[in-house]
């Protein structure tokens, strides 16, 4: 007889209303396909992908509420009232006063870049994000990584590992001088260091440590609300706090966000820019209806302003951000349980590979997470992406690969869409490939795009 369970199981606070079928496809074919793509998950097709772990990024299934509000959308050029709706969202659940909407997240960082950003500035950040370090750098200034040395350890389990060193932030200021400095680039839920969350407390040491001099903080509150969760999981004193407060408490913190709406909003499209100082304000609000669209749509349709509203209120929902970064965990636990070397603490959107204990003997400038990402696909139809030497780019300076410590793949868990069976199949795939390790070979570049170069690059096997 099968062992009793002790009544520890969870499910999705939802049910199924609409589904999409999905296809598995053969190994040759698949084999086809990779190669065809040169290489990168990105330039696959989504037809010839069964289990899509790209991204996290407008992949949510919105609600039936979020479907409902599309029904109203007022596509009025000038003030369309689904505009006020997310104003009102936005102010009531992070706090922020004046909010510029914008098509996605990096329009954001792009306008505040372009006005707070002057040539030769240095902009202090835990991790580089990808489209953040490339808008700062645009705008002329230099990002510098001011992260935790725990964050760059896939071993290390720090519980908030997306924590600034304040010794780090402060031999900066003194450096270069707080006027060089327009303000200081704060994630929740660092990406690239794996999903991982910043304490309250460091937050609020970092906040007394710039407002002594001076500094605002611009949050890329992105993932905000599933760092709450980890707070309430993780930091002492915070276990009867309502994830509403907690967002709340982490907004109240700095002077502005940007957001990519696609990720805890819970939409396929969406963005913007929140800030609390009115001068700011006009000229972000000003400078949105060059690139984006007037102030009261930026780039997006009032029915998509309605879907972000709605979702922005769902993303702070308890029993939602518990079953979702609880999936993450679920996929995470069991790679662990078969010792697949994975970044820990297992973090927020996706189960992330170490690509350099898992394929030990391809060196990083034959890109070993690329090269797993797409044997990975070959092998099982799930789809993964590269976060390491590829996504790290060239140095300005010495036009070298970064070779980053973290040289990862992220398992990517879309909000809503997968159930635990797809997260069962995608582990064995992963097993299986672990268990074949040694037949993976390196890749090498045979086009690489000036920006963002993970995006469209294009590899071969290295020999
Ligand atoms: C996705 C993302 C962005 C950029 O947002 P887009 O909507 O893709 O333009 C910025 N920061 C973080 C942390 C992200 O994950």
């Amino acid at each position: 007889m099968a062992e009793r369970p002790k009544k520890k199981s969870w499910a999705e606070p939802f049910k199924i209303k609409m589904v999409e079928p999905i296809k598995m496809t053969t190994r040759d074919h698949r084999q086809e396909c990779i190669k065809e793509a040169g290489y990168n998950t990105f330039l696959l097709k989504s037809k010839d992908v069964y289990i899509d772990l790209l991204t996290d990024s407008g992949t949510s299934a919105m609600s039936d509420n979020q479907w409902a509000g599309m029904m109203l959308g007022d596509e009025a050029y000038a003030g369309s009232e689904n505009f006020y709706h997310l104003e009102e969202a936005i102010r009531k659940h992070y706090g922020y006063k004046w909010i510029v909407p914008t098509h996605q997240g990096r329009a954001a960082e792009h306008i505040i870049s372009q006005l707070m950003i002057k040539k030769g500035d240095y902009i202090p950040g835990n991790m580089y994000f990808t489209t953040t370090r490339l808008h700062q750098e645009l705008a002329g200034g230099n990002f510098v990584d001011v992260i935790i040395d725990e964050a760059h350890d896939p071993t290390n389990e720090h519980p908030f590992k997306a924590n600034i060193d304040l010794q780090k932030l402060e031999d900066l200021i003194k450096k270069v001088g707080a006027n060089k400095i327009p303000y200081a680039a704060i994630a929740t839920a660092v990406n690239m260091a794996g999903g991982q969350p910043l304490s309250l407390e460091n937050l609020r040491q970092v906040r007394s440590l710039t407002q002594k001099y001076g500094i605002p903080i611009i949050h890329d509150a992105t993932r905000v609300a599933e760092n709450a969760y980890l707070i309430k999981e993780r930091e002492p004193g915070c276990q009867d706090k309502t994830i509403s407060q907690i967002v709340h408490e982490i907004c109240d913190l700095t002077d502005g966000c940007t957001m990519s709406a696609k990720k805890d909003c819970l939409v396929n499209i969406g963005g913007f820019l929140a800030v609390n100082d009115e001068e700011l304000y006009k000229k972000a609000q000003n400078m949105v209806v060059i690139y984006e669209g007037l102030h009261t749509y930026g780039g997006m349709a009032g029915r998509d302003m309605e879907a972000v509203a709605r979702g922005l209120a769902e993303s702070v929902d308890f029993e939602h951000i518990k079953a979702r970064v609880g999936q993450v965990k679920y996929l995470g636990e069991k790679l662990l349980g078969w010792d697949i070397p994975i970044i820990i603490p297992i973090g927020t959107h996706g189960v992330f590979l170490d690509a350099k204990r898992f394929l030990p003997h391809i060196d990083q400038d034959n890109f070993p997470a690329q090269a797993l990402a797409a044997e990975i696909y070959v092998e099982s139809g799930v789809r993964s992406m590269e976060r390491g030497n590829v996504s790290a780019g060239r140095d300005a300076k010495t036009g070298k690969n970064r070779r980053p410590n973290l040289e990862l793949v992220r398992l990517t868990i879309p909000r809503r869409v997968y159930t635990q069976a797809h997260m069962d199949v995608t582990a064995e795939a992963v097993l299986e490939v672990f268990d074949n390790r040694k037949r993976v070979k390196g890749l090498r570049f045979t086009y690489e795009p000036e920006y963002l170069r993970f995006f469209q690059a294009r590899f071969e096997p290295a020999s």
